[in-house]
């Protein structure tokens, strides 16, 4: 199994060393060079735990690792230490409708699913790569990511990690639990700017060579978190299996049956790896875009033009407040007929005029992808309506889901069953969920916020929220976006 990059389809490398690198040299997003089957024998698959269907669905992805490689970072994720749930991702029916919950993770938000295990692909990476650098991780969060991999990399050998995040452009709890992360080797920086212009950076500082070179004199190499590393999105192909078989096995669907999927989308990571799972021969049927107020997916598939030249929100659910989908790239790739040469172009239109149009005759690829976009007020909405229907109590990124599958099965007919898939814990937004549920929290701390939260919800508080609750916030740097390269080299260096 090889990887090649969205911008050079001649640049192949193995998954070890796509994983280690994160970005291609080329500035591209790797891809694999061909999609693999699964012929599954769903009576018998669907009986898996999640750790071993993550073997059955890994394994052909990642060939260079042995199995025992992969059997010991799926245990080291996927645990009882790690998720609180016995199933890791349990699909919950409501209504008629199922939602996939992806927050039992220690960080409560679904990138928990693959940062989890991401540091062990890593490790499994160096030595298959007869690689001793030690590893630089650059991650912008929009506010989950941040934390997840902060939580994932903390005292891991050889490894530092910076995080930068948008100041004021995160919830409170999200920020709290990030700047609390233990570990010397974790960094947190806020900067004077959105998640876009951290992304941008980060993707510069990675091609700069004059920083590659410094670093590389002390033995040090870069990697990414963010869901352009694949190593990010192939664990997240994982749960599409997961809860179709789940559908499966409370005999909610025959075998074969598709299924629709809604996914509230930022960086197009999660959507996309459901994309891929398809691509592995899943009976999904849609794939349903969710944004927010950011509505250029949305706009794109309406129109086939991609146009960041707009107003950029914040909105009720941080995580997807993005203009620049960085997976959207490795989509666009596939629907080129993978020519890198034309994707190349598409990229440049949009670096020097912030936007490009995709000609009709590719827009095929699209076909499978809905897409609809919802407002704050929408959001709440949707909250308060779940609620007082169902005694359900989903976050702000879920309802712009579960209100994106309603307003696409009004126009559209839509005979499938409906999954929602569910990305944080309500425990993450206190504030946007009470004001939805009309409480008064004008006044309230966090604290105060979380409790009238938890005597709604009648459950513990995740661990999470208590280190939130107790811990010392360590010191962390506000910067402006122009001062990153410098700051990634002073922490760098000052720790070797
Ligand atoms: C990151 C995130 C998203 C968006 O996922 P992408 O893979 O970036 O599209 C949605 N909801 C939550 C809670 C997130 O943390």
């Amino acid at each position: 199994m090889y990887y090649k990059s969205t911008r050079n389809s001649d640049h192949q490398v193995t998954a070890a060393q796509a994983i280690l690198a994160g970005l291609a040299p080329d500035g591209g997003l790797y891809v694999p060079v061909e999609f693999p089957k699964l012929d599954i024998e769903w009576e018998e698959f669907s009986q898996l735990s999640y750790q071993d269907m993550s073997f059955v669905i890994l394994k052909p992805w990642l060939s260079d690792f042995s199995d025992d490689q992969l059997r010991e970072a799926i245990t080291a994720a996927y645990n009882a230490k790690n998720f609180d749930h016995p199933s890791v991702a349990p699909v919950r029916k409501v209504g008629r409708d199922y939602f996939l919950e992806l927050f039992h993770g220690n960080t409560i938000a679904f990138k928990d699913m693959a940062l989890s295990i991401l540091p062990h692909l890593m490790r499994a990476a160096k030595v298959n790569c007869d690689n001793d650098q030690k590893i630089l991780i650059l991650t912008a969060t929009s506010g989950d990511t941040g934390k997840a991999a902060m939580a994932s990399f903390a005292d891991v050998a050889d490894t530092q990690i910076i995080v930068f995040y948008p100041k004021g452009g995160i919830s409170s709890i999200q920020e709290k639990q990030m700047i609390s992360q233990k570990g010397d080797n974790t960094h947190v920086v806020a900067i004077f700017g959105n998640f876009d212009h951290a992304q941008t950076k980060i993707k510069e500082i990675f091609n700069n060579q004059e920083v590659i070179g410094q670093l590389a004199e002390e033995g040090i190499q870069f990697s990414s978190a963010n869901s352009m590393n694949i190593g990010r999105l192939l664990p997240q192909i994982i749960y599409y299996y997961y809860a179709y078989a789940q559908l499966i096995k409370q005999n909610e669907i025959e075998i074969a049956e598709a299924v629709d999927f809604t996914v509230p989308t930022g960086n197009f990571g999660n959507i996309l790896a459901g994309y891929y799972a398809k691509q592995m021969g899943l009976p999904i049927g849609n794939l349903i875009c969710a944004s927010n107020d950011n509505s250029v997916l949305f706009d794109f598939f309406k129109s086939g033009e991609y146009n960041k030249n707009r107003p950029f929100y914040q909105t009720l659910s941080p995580s997807m407040d993005i203009l620049v989908s960085s997976n959207f790239e490795r989509l666009v790739y596939h629907a080129l007929g993978e020519d890198s040469e034309k994707l190349v172009e598409l990229m440049r239109e949009l670096e020097l005029s912030g936007k490009y149009t995709l000609a009709e005759e590719y827009q095929n690829a699209f076909d499978g992808f809905l897409a609809a976009h919802i407002t704050d007020l929408e959001t709440k909405t949707e909250i308060r309506k779940v609620f007082d229907r169902d005694i359900y109590l989903i976050d702000p990124h879920t309802a712009v889901a579960s209100a994106a599958m309603r307003r696409v099965r009004e126009t559209h007919e839509l005979k499938a069953k409906q999954v929602i898939v569910s990305t944080a814990s309500p425990y993450k937004f206190p504030e946007a969920i009470l004001s939805a549920l009309n409480i008064n929290i004008e006044d309230k701390t966090d604290k105060q916020a979380l409790q009238l939260l938890q005597d709604i919800i009648q459950s513990d508080f995740p661990r999470t929220i208590h280190d939130v609750l107790t811990a010392e916030s360590k010191h962390y740097l506000s910067v402006e976006v122009d001062a990153m390269t410098e700051t990634v080299l002073d922490l760098a260096l000052k720790n070797t």
